[in-house]
């Protein structure tokens, strides 16, 4: 049997793949909602994948089992009732995941299965770049050095799965209806759209990528990382399109910052929610009524530093923020309102369509100086010049904050000169 987890998509995908075989025996694809995840993932990431399970059944002709429980409960059960001889997964290597998949491995002990894990979600999985002592590394250029020289596969050829199990004939007990979407996406999920989406990339804003990447104002990012979250696409196929062109090394860049994040938390898994480099742990940090005050407008967009502002509201209004626009807004919580960067990751987390454990917990780390390879902790973002370099002509903020140029708009709730000042200063102390 084959289980699908965080690989949402029919093609280039190794574990099915292995599963099927030479075609000589059916396979049950199933997936397990679990429900620890979907108490823990905001509306629109449920929304991305349950619309992603959806597709999925259909192109399987409604013969994707799915049930609602504790994977390493619902896995052996489902072995069993089928009489599978292993089960084929796309290896995940999140903290999570990891725990989870131990406990399904125990639970699977008695059955006789094979546990098969075949591929996972990234170019280089974690773990296999390490410097030449085999310690992983810390810094992201010779990280990327190192990963392009490990390379990686070609895309596997995509046929149409034949001899998947129909659940119906079996009747297990458990199956459920993916649940409706709780929310509007402003991207359609799914493998069809995903491979759309980096179809168009790459015929009409490849070229312009490394260019014009920073500029939130263009639209000129790939929008695909929703898709690589969810495995809607592999980014080996991503991968395999790009050429060598300056535009597509930029974006083969990008794609590296992933599988590097998910090294550094495969790693140090406490990175989660714990500074990577504890010797910022005594770093004073605001708290109390103010503190929470200041979280809220910043949440709400309403802090009077419009770049920051725009990003929120387009965080809160779409699920998606431009890169260049993450970092000036985690900066601004961190370094100006001096608040912990957990608080901005959990709200991140709950908004974001392509929230990520490894790419959004770094990211933020990387924002508050406190990561591997982190911005250091004197460069603090002023968000003005920012928005001058970046949004020359402030169509990126007037498009996400209508009230802008009235009287409306709030005045800064801080003085950024001075913030930037008594940051410097607690970094000082420690
Ligand atoms: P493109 O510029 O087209 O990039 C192509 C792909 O490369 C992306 O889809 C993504 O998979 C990968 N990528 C690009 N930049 C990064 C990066 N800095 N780190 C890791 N991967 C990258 N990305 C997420 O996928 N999920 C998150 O939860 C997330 N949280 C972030 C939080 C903060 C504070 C910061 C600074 C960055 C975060 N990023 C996250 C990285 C980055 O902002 C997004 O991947 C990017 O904005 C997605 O848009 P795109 O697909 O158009 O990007």
């Amino acid at each position: 049997m084959c289980w699908l987890r965080r690989d949402l998509r029919l093609g280039d995908l190794p574990a099915l793949g292995e599963a099927i075989g030479d075609g000589n025996r059916e396979v049950l694809v199933c997936f397990v909602l679990d429900p620890r995840l979907e108490s823990s993932s905001g509306e629109r990431r449920l929304a991305f994948l349950y619309d992603s399970l959806r597709e999925l059944d259909a192109k399987l002709d409604g013969k994707l089992l799915v049930v609602r429980g504790r994977p390493d409960e619902e896995i052996p059960r489902l072995v069993d009732a089928v009489g599978a001889g292993s089960v084929h997964v796309s290896e995940d290597f999140s903290p999570f995941g990891r725990r989870r998949d131990d406990a399904v491995v125990t639970a699977l002990e008695e059955s006789g299965a094979t546990w098969q894990p075949v591929g996972s979600p990234y170019l280089v999985s974690p773990g296999r770049v390490t410097k030449s002592d085999g310690t992983p590394y810390k810094v992201f250029t010779p990280f990327f050095r190192a990963w392009r020289d490990h390379g990686w596969r070609a895309p596997a050829k995509t046929e149409a799965p034949s001899n998947i199990l129909n659940p119906s004939d079996i009747h297990p007990s458990g199956r459920i209806r993916i649940p409706a979407a709780p929310t509007t996406l402003d991207l359609p999920a799914g493998e069809d759209a995903a491979l759309e989406r980096w179809r168009t990339f790459v015929d009409d804003d490849l070229s312009g990528y490394e260019s014009d990447r920073d500029r939130p104002d263009l639209d000129a990012s790939s929008r695909m990382s929703a898709y690589l979250k969810f495995g809607n696409i592999h980014p080996r196929t991503m991968a395999a399109d790009l050429g060598r062109s300056q535009s597509a090394q930029a974006y083969l860049r990008e794609l590296a910052f992933r599988d590097f994040y998910a090294d550094v938390l495969y790693n140090w898994p406490k990175s989660l929610w714990h500074n990577w480099n504890d010797q910022f742990d005594d770093i004073a940090l605001d708290t109390g009524k103010s503190a929470e005050k200041h979280f809220d407008a910043w949440r709400e967009g309403r802090t009077g530093f419009p770049l920051v502002d725009a990003g929120m509201r387009q965080l809160s209004e779409t699920g998606f923020m431009h890169n260049r626009v993450r970092m000036i807004a985690a900066s601004f919580l961190v370094k100006d309102l001096h608040l912990p960067w957990w608080w901005g990751a959990k709200w991140f987390l709950d908004q974001l369509t392509d929230g990520d454990m490894a790419s959004n917990q770094h990211g933020w780390q990387w924002a508050a100086g406190t990561g591997t390879d982190a911005a250091p902790y004197f460069r603090v973002f002023n968000p003005e010049t920012q928005a001058k370099k970046f949004d020359p002509d402030g169509d990126y903020i007037r498009r996400w904050i209508p009230e802008f140029d009235t009287d409306d708009y709030p005045e800064p709730i801080v003085d950024h000169k001075a913030e930037r000042e008594e940051a410097l200063r607690r970094f000082g102390e420690l």
